[in-house]
């Protein structure tokens, strides 16, 4: 297993065990078996490496009275964005990144110290996880888009007050316009909350919805991943369901 920063690799390594182990116990396996063509499939680099990004999708173009054309536009507008009370304790705000024509969109709550240091979303612990996420899908972190409820970092990281995100989700609703993703994969309760309006996410997660015509799928936040491991399967099974609705295949090492 490789080594992963800010996340002890012994700890990690465990509850990847722990994971395994539970998938396996509940589908009913007690052995592991590999023919020849597994053992193949393993040695052979995921699609994303061996054969180049997934075929963008074309979007349609956005709509006629959207106030942004671009994303450059939208973020320009967050940067001097004054709109909520997070804005006077923020350091930068975190509009999200990405490919600008991506199959997924991974949405989540708001920016934590490291993103507001960096001006970038999710590139603390649980952005290291969320990439790992991204990976085991197939994907690279630059093949899909990232972004966040709210573009500013609630002080204290505490959860967002419903009057900021309401200010704020007209960006979000923006950039989703001018990206036109696949499917939207909503990161936690928050996201779920503010973007689907549906609360409990443990009984949510897994299930499919729309925004906007987009489907969408609620799953867990990798903060929560972080507290509670043997969370990761349900959340596997949840990414598993996107890259089935997309028509993208499980990479190799994920296949078996
Ligand atoms: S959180 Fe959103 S609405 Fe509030 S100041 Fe930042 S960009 Fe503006």
């Amino acid at each position: 297993m490789s080594k992963t920063p800010f996340i002890d690799p012994f700890s990690e390594a465990i509850a990847a065990l722990e994971d395994y182990v539970a998938f396996e116990v509940e589908e009913g396996r007690n052995t592991v078996e590999m023919d020849p063509a597994t053992i193949a499939a393993l040695a052979t680099p995921p699609p994303s490496a061996a054969a180049g990004p997934a075929t963008p999708v074309s979007p349609p173009a956005p709509p006629a009275d959207l106030p942004w054309a671009t994303l450059e536009a939208v973020a320009a507008e967050i940067a001097a964005c004054t709109h909520c009370g997070l804005h006077p304790t923020r350091t930068n705000t975190v509009p999200g990144e990405g490919t600008p024509h991506p199959e997924v969109m991974f949405v989540g709550e708001a920016p934590g110290a490291d993103e507001d240091a960096q001006g970038r979303p999710f590139v603390g612990r649980a952005g290291k996880l969320l990439t790992k996420m991204i990976q085991a899908m197939g994907f690279q972190r630059e093949e899909v888009f990232i972004a966040n409820i709210c573009k500013c970092r609630p002080p204290d990281n505490r959860k967002p007050e419903p009057a900021e995100m309401e200010a704020c989700i007209p960006y979000l609703k923006g950039q989703i316009a001018l990206l036109r993703p696949r499917v939207i994969v909503c990161l936690g309760a928050t996201a779920t909350e503010g973007l689907l309006g549906l609360t409990g996410i443990s009984r949510v997660r897994g299930t499919w919805h729309t925004f906007e015509g987009i489907d969408a799928m609620p799953t867990f936040h990798p903060s929560y991943l972080l507290r509670k491991p043997g969370a990761k399967h349900d959340t596997w099974a949840d990414l598993k369901a996107v890259l089935e609705r997309i028509g993208r295949p499980l990479p190799p090492t994920a296949a078996k």
